[in-house]
């Protein structure tokens, strides 16, 4: 196992939740002047992470002002309702629509049990705990809080999920992105920088709107993305328009086989092919046995995502 933390500079440490396997669901700590704040929690199984995290930086927990949830997806938000418990003086933010499904997780819980199954719920995410209202603020677009002395803004930047989030961090000129800036794992780092693509997780994936997103994040001009799949990378409009690209090729894959039986696994193995092929002109030089184990994961869940969404495009074309 490696270490559950590591400092990243501008007072921001992340932590490695340790959800499914190392180095792939990340949450941040942000310090400032004696404050601390959260951002995403993983799963409830990694609120121990989090916890250990702040008596290794000797930091109180009466301290902690706020856990930041950039959606409800539960490896970023399935933690909050464990985490506030331990957290006296700490309030939970969260997009309006994403609010009243981690105060009732009751429709949440059935719809991740749905897409992922009894077994995998139980045994990776473990359980999903209501929040209590009165703990739980609405991060509503362009609004600001302040930890210590510095400032964090909210932007709506849907695409992945209607109701994801992202918290633009003045100090370290860098985008806190949940899953809206990609996913990009370090392993497949290579001379040419960081392999990003588009989790188009269930069910709510919209490419025009995150594309729509991706400008606006854009004009921030940000450094870094502090990534929850994973970690910190810099961030350039070269990784918003290879983000972009993929998105696009993800679409097509979906609209390829639209109308064939054997849908889900005819995209899944498409998508695949697609990552392997850009992984390849990317240089990585794992071997494709360790490729297909790193993005076995995401492979089903961006296939449903995508299944997902061409069923409602269809719907809202009345074809
Ligand atoms: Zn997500």
């Amino acid at each position: 196992m490696n270490s559950i933390y590591h400092d990243l500079d501008f007072g921001i440490t992340c932590i490695d939740t340790q959800h499914m396997r190392d180095n792939f669901v990340a949450a941040y700590l942000i310090e400032d002047n004696g404050r601390a704040a959260f951002v995403d929690t993983g799963c409830h199984l990694s609120v121990p992470m989090l916890l250990a995290t702040l008596v290794a930086k000797n930091i109180q927990v009466e301290n902690v002002d706020y856990i930041l949830l950039t959606h409800i997806h539960l490896d970023h938000a399935g933690g909050a309702g464990e985490l506030i418990k331990h957290l006296p003086n700490a309030k939970v933010y969260v997009h309006e629509y994403g609010a009243n499904h981690i105060i009732d997780p009751s429709k949440l819980r059935a719809g991740v049990i749905k897409v992922y199954g009894e077994l995998f719920f139980k045994q990776f995410l473990g359980d999903l705990i209501p929040i209590p209202k009165d703990k739980i603020v609405i991060a509503k677009d362009n609004d600001e809080i302040i930890l210590g002395k510095r400032v964090l803004k909210f932007i709506n930047t849907p695409g992945h999920a209607r109701h994801h989030i992202c918290i633009w961090d003045e100090k370290s000129q860098g985008i806190f992105s949940g899953d809206t800036l990609g996913v990009s794992y370090r392993e497949f780092d290579t001379d040419q920088g960081e392999l990003i693509f588009p989790p188009t997780t269930p069910i709510q994936f919209d490419p025009d709107a995150w594309k729509n997103t991706l400008k606006k994040l854009m004009q921030y001009q940000p450094k870094y993305a502090y990534l929850t799949h994973f970690n910190r990378i810099e961030f350039t409009q070269k990784s918003a328009n290879m983000l972009i690209e993929h998105i696009d090729g993800f679409v097509t894959i979906a609209e390829q086989f639209q109308n064939e039986k054997n849908r889900h696994k005819k995209i899944k193995e498409s998508l695949l092919n697609y990552l392997l092929e850009i992984a390849s002109k990317h240089g990585v030089s794992l071997d494709e046995a360790q490729q297909v184990k790193l993005f076995k994961g995401d492979l089903e869940i961006c296939a449903q995502g995508l299944g997902v969404w061409l069923d409602d495009s269809y719907l809202r074309k009345g074809l």
